[in-house]
């Protein structure tokens, strides 16, 4: 595990004044990077062959850093020319879909702008339930055994990857028959049905809300809001009921895309009480709290409850629904704010606050 004492050597002999940001070439890195150029920072970007032309056509990236594979982010040379560069890795949502908490905590000898120690919080579904839990927000419930299913429930894998391999459920008897179905489509494993997650499915719209918590400033913004653009799910609706009972479609819900979404304003202080009550919570189970980015996920049912089945301790990829702006960040900071760019004023001003330690990990 790395400690924080062993990241502040590193910050020590950092040259601050040259500060780069740096990223895994995917999910929101693009968000990162015009955020960090727009605050006069640095950037540098691990990239794959074959996502590198996404870095000519939006000239965002001062240096490419071309990986066959983004494991190679654990290779002693690469974070040594990481940290020579000065650089801050930003941490999203391919860090923790292409490697494990474990890596990432224990191998990454490279700043990451956050609270290392909160990855495993989120990573273990059981302890990031006792976190919203605690912090006084509703959740959904959840089934032990696929036994005890009274209703319809979301069956999720552990690590599934955007939703695939997700199906909805309403009886033992169908749980059961579904998951041979799934294990035969190949699209799931004898094993992942072993710890499988059982969750109410919440009948409702889903809302994302993404938060900034800022260490420096004491304070939770609210930034940006987003829902997703989910292939099978989101699809089914456009064939006839006839043709669904027909072909007996499983829903699966691998992300394609997001929307923004400007909330009833009568929700909103409930949703800036949230993120604020996740945050205060997050400081007692691990200080300092969150640093930075976070997304809570939402489903809001017709008679307003909102339901929170998830938290993401980082940026999520549906805040590059707000890259240039979006009304949130307005509200607070009126033109051109965004969370690449929150991220970077954050990193500019610890730096000028000689509190660049207490904004990574
Ligand atoms: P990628 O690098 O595109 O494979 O994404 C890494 C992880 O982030 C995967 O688990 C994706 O499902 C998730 N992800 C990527 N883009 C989005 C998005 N636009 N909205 C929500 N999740 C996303
Ligand atoms: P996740 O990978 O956990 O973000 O979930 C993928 C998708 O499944 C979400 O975007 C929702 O559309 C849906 N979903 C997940 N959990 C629930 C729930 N408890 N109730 C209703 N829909 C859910």
């Amino acid at each position: 595990m790395i400690e924080t004492k062993d990241i502040q050597k590193i910050i020590d002999k950092y040259d601050q004044s040259k500060l780069a940001v740096g990223t895994l070439g995917s999910h929101s890195s693009l968000n990162i990077f015009k955020g960090a150029k727009e605050e006069g920072l640095r950037t540098v970007c691990i990239c794959k062959e074959k996502d590198a032309i996404m870095y000519q056509k939006y000239p965002v990236v001062d240096e490419l850093i071309i990986v066959k594979d983004f494991t190679e982010l654990l290779n002693e040379s690469l974070q040594e020319r990481l940290r020579n560069l000065n650089v801050i890795l930003i941490p999203h949502g391919s860090f923790t879909a292409y490697l494990s908490t474990e890596q990432l905590t224990d191998s990454l000898k490279v700043p990451l702008m956050g609270n290392r120690k909160l990855l495993h919080w989120e990573a273990n579904r059981k302890s990031q339930e006792d976190w919203l839990h605690q912090a006084g927000l509703r959740l959904p419930a959840t089934f032990k055994s696929p036994n005890d299913i009274d209703r319809l429930v979301i069956a999720k894998l552990q690590g599934a990857k955007g939703g695939r391999g997700y199906f909805l459920t309403n009886s033992p008897k169908s749980f059961y028959k579904k998951a041979d179905e799934m294990i035969k489509r190949g699209l799931i494993t004898k094993e992942d049905i072993e710890t499988v997650h059982l969750q109410e499915y919440v009948l409702g719209v889903n809302v994302y809300p993404s938060y900034f918590s800022s260490i420096l400033n004491s304070d939770v913004e609210l930034l940006s809001m987003d829902r997703r653009y989910e292939t099978a799910v989101d699809s089914i609706g456009k064939i006839p009921a006839s043709e669904q009972l027909e072909i007996d479609i499983a829903p699966t819900y691998t992300v394609v895309g997001n929307f923004p979404i400007v909330l009833r304003e009568s929700l909103l202080p409930e949703v800036m009480r949230m993120g604020e009550a996740v945050h205060k919570k997050a400081t007692e189970l691990t200080p300092p709290g969150i640093i930075g980015p976070f997304c809570l996920e939402t489903v809001i049912t017709d008679d307003l409850k909102i339901y929170t089945f998830e938290i993401s301790a980082r940026i999520v990829a549906g805040t590059n629904v707000g890259i240039g702006t979006s009304p949130y960040a307005y509200l607070r900071y009126g033109e051109n704010m965004y969370m690449g760019r929150r991220i970077a004023l954050e990193l500019k001003n610890a730096v000028k606050q000689k509190q660049l330690q207490d904004v990574v990990a």
